[in-house]
C-alpha cells in the first residue's frame, strides 16, 4: 500500500471513529474528517502546481495541521521534509536548499521562535522557493480554498500513479552526534514500520495513543501517527511542544491508552510536584525509545503510570525507524535490560567494527540491520550513504551492540561515545546507570575529556535533586568507591541545572564534551 491506499482502508472501516485530536485547541476529527481534511490540503497542494516529486518543507510544532500535511503530502506524491522546529535562520536555510524545497508550510511563531521572520531572513538565498503557507495565517486559508479549483478526479489520477516504493519523506537525524543528515523513506519503509510497530504493542481501533513527541521526528511522524492510523487508532495531541503537565492532563482527559516519551520525558512527568493527582488509570501501553532508560525510571513507569506493557524500541532515521522492539508480554528486567528483539520481516547481527565478522553471542560489537525499512539513501549524499550502509544492503548503525542466546539485544553505547581511558573501553551507560542510584542525583551524563597521559579521562555531569544541596566530588567517589572498577570512577564532576539537548530529546554528549574539554 501506499500511505494513502492506507489510510483510505481506516477511513473505510471506521468512518465515525476519532482519528486526531488536538488538545489545546479542542478539536478533533474522526476518520471520515480527517480523510475530508486531508484530500482538500492535497487538492490545495495540487492547485499550487505541487507535482509528484517535488520537496514540500514543513516546519511547525505539533499542531494538527502537520498531521493533514504529512497525509496530503503522501496522497500526492510529493516528498514531505521535516524541519526541526529548533531551527534558526542559518540551518533552515541549510535544509531549504539541501533538499530543493519548493513549498515551505510553517507555524508563524510559537515561544521565542519566530518562524516569519527566519523565513523572511533566509528566503533571497533560496531561488527554489517558490511559496510559503504559514499554518493559521491567511496563506493557509488561500491554500484551502484553492481546492475548490481541483477535482476530485484529478486527486484520485495523481494517487493512482504512486509506487509504494515512491519516495515520500526526507527526515534529519536528530543531531546527537554531528550535523543531520537527510534519510530518504519511501511509502513501503515507513508505512510497514508504523504498522508493525503499532502491532507489536497491540493498537486496534479502540487505542488512543497520546504523542508529547515532536512529529518533525519519526517517533512522532512514524511510530506515532502512521502506528495509529495504520490500526484505525487515533491520535492525540496534548501540546505544541513538551510540557510533562500539559501531557498528563490529555492523557486524563482523553482517556488515553498508550503514551510516548524518551526516558528523559518520563521522568520530568513523574517529578512533577502534583504527578499523584493525574488519572492516568486508562494507559495500557506505551513507547519509550530514543535513548537508554534507567531502570528505576522503568519501574515507575509500569507501576505508577499504569504502563504494564510499555515497550522499548530501538531504531534510527535511517531505518524508517525501528528494528528491534519488546513484546508486551516480556518481563521488566527484557525491558530495562535490553531493547527488544528484531522485529517480524527485519534483520539484525553484530559484528567485530575490524574485520566485519559477526562476534558470538554475548560480546559486544557494531549493530547492523537489514530489511524493509533501510533507507532509500541519504538525499543527495551518495558517498555518505555508502558508508552507512555497505553492499549486502546492512545498515552500519554506529552503536555498540550485545545479542543475547534469546536473540535479545543490549544497547551499549554508541561507538562514539565510548571512552577510551588508558587503553580501557568504559561505556558511559553502565556508569550513567550506576550513579542514578545516588539519592542527590536527578540526571547524569558521563562523558570522556581528553587527558594528556590516559588519553581520555572520565567527566560526570550531574544535574542534582536540591540544587542548594549539590553532589561533591568526594561523595561521588565514595559512592563509587569498591562498586565500580577504578577505571570507570569518574575523576571529573560538573554540577549543571540542564543539558544540551536535541529537540527529539536526546542529550547532546557531543556538546558536553567540546564544553567542559579543559
Ligand atoms: P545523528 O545521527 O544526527 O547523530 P541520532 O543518531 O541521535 O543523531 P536518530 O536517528 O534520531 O538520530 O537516533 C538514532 C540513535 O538513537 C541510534 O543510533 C541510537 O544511538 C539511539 N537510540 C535509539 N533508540 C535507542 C534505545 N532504545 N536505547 C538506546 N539508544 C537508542
Ligand atoms: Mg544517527
Amino acid at each position: 500500500d501506499t500511505i494513502g491506499a492506507n489510510l483510505d482502508r481506516a477511513i473505510a472501516a471506521y468512518p465515525e471513529r476519532d482519528a486526531l485530536v488536538d488538545v489545546p485547541s479542542g478539536r478533533r476529527w474522526t476518520y471520515a474528517e480527517f480523510g475530508a481534511a486531508v484530500d482538500e490540503v492535497a487538492r490545495g497542494l495540487l492547485a499550487q502546481g505541487v507535482l509528484k516529486g517535488d520537496r514540500v518543507g514543513i516546519w511547525a510544532i505539533n499542531c494538527p495541521e502537520w498531521v493533514l500535511v504529512q497525509y496530503a503530502t503522501a496522497r500526492i506524491g510529493a516528498i514531505m521534509v521535516n524541519i526541526n522546529p529548533a531551527y534558526r535562520a542559518h540551518e533552515l536555510a541549510y535544509v531549504l536548499k539541501q533538499a530543493g524545497i519548493s513549498v515551505l508550510i510553517a507555524s508563524q511563531a510559537h515561544k521565542s521562535s519566530d518562524y516569519r521572520a527566519l523565513v523572511n531572513q533566509v528566503r533571497e538565498q533560496c531561488p527554489e522557493l517558490r511559496a510559503t503557507v504559514y499554518i493559521g495565517a491567511p496563506s493557509w486559508d488561500t491554500l484551502i480554498a484553492g481546492a475548490a479549483s481541483v477535482p476530485v478526479e484529478q486527486l484520485a489520477a495523481v494517487a493512482a500513479e504512486l509506487s509504494c516504493d515512491d519516495p515520500v519523506n526526507i527526515q534529519y537525524t536528530s543531531g546527537t552526534t554531528g550535523f543531520p543528515k537527510g534519510a530518504t523513506l519511501s511509502h513501503h519503509n515507513i508505512l510497514n514500520n508504523g504498522y508493525w510497530v503499532g502491532r507489536t504493542v497491540g493498537y486496534t481501533e479502540q487505542d488512543r495513543v497520546c504523542l508529547p513527541v515532536p512529529f518533525y521526528h519519526c517517533f512522532g511522524m512514524v511510530m506515532g501517527n502512521l502506528g495509529a492510523t495504520s490500526h484505525g487508532a487515533c491520535i492525540v495531541i496534548p501540546a505544541p511542544s513538551f510540557e510533562p503537565a500539559a501531557t498528563l492532563r490529555a492523557v486524563q482527559q482523553e482517556r488515553c491508552t498508550s503514551l510516548y516519551g524518551v526516558p528523559t520525558m518520563f521522568i520530568a512527568e513523574l517529578n512533577l510536584p502534583d504527578f499523584a493527582s493525574y488519572d492516568l488509570s486508562s494507559l495500557r501501553t506505551g513507547i519509550m525509545a530514543g535513548s537508554p532508560c534507567p531502570v528505576e525510571v522503568m519501574k515507575r513507569v509500569v507501576a505508577e503510570m499504569h504502563m504494564e506493557e510499555v515497550s522499548i524500541c530501538y531504531g534510527m532515521t535511517e531505518t524508517s525507524p525501528v528494528s528491534l522492539q519488546t513484546r508486551r508480554d516480556d518481563d521488566l528486567e527484557h525491558r530495562t535490560g535490553t531493547v527488544g528483539r528484531a522485529l517480524p520481516h527485519i534483520e539484525v547481527k553484530v559484528v567485530d567494527p575490524v574485520d566485519g565478522v559477526t562476534t558470538a553471542r554475548g560480546t559486544a560489537g557494531e549493530l547492523c540491520t537489514r530489511g524493509y525499512s533501510v533507507m532509500l539513501g541519504y538525499w543527495n549524499e551518495p558517498e555518505k550513504t555508502a558508508e552507512a550502509i555497505d553492499a549486502g544492503r546492512w545498515m552500519h548503525t554506529g552503536d555498540l551492540a550485545v545479542m543475547r542466546e534469546d536473540g535479545y539485544v543490549e544497547i551499549v553505547g554508541r561507538i562514539k561515545d565510548m571512552i577510551i581511558r588508558g587503553g580501557e573501553n568504559i561505556y558511559p551507560r553502565e556508569i550513567e546507570e550506576f550513579l542514578y542510584a545516588h539519592p542527590k542525583i536527578a540526571d547524569v551524563q558521563v562523558v570522556g575529556i581528553p587527558h594528556e597521559r590516559y588519553g581520555e579521562e572520565v567527566l560526570a555531569c550531574v544535574i542534582p535533586r536540591d540544587p542548594a544541596d549539590p553532589l561533591t566530588l568526594e561523595e561521588l567517589l565514595a559512592f563509587c568507591e569498591g562498586q565500580l572498577a577504578h577505571y570507570k570512577i569518574p575523576s571529573r564532576l560538573r554540577i549543571l541545572d540542564s543539558f544540551p539537548m536535541t529537540v527529539s530529546g536526546k542529550v547532546r554528549k557531543v556538546e558536553l564534551r567540546e564544553t567542559y574539554a579543559e
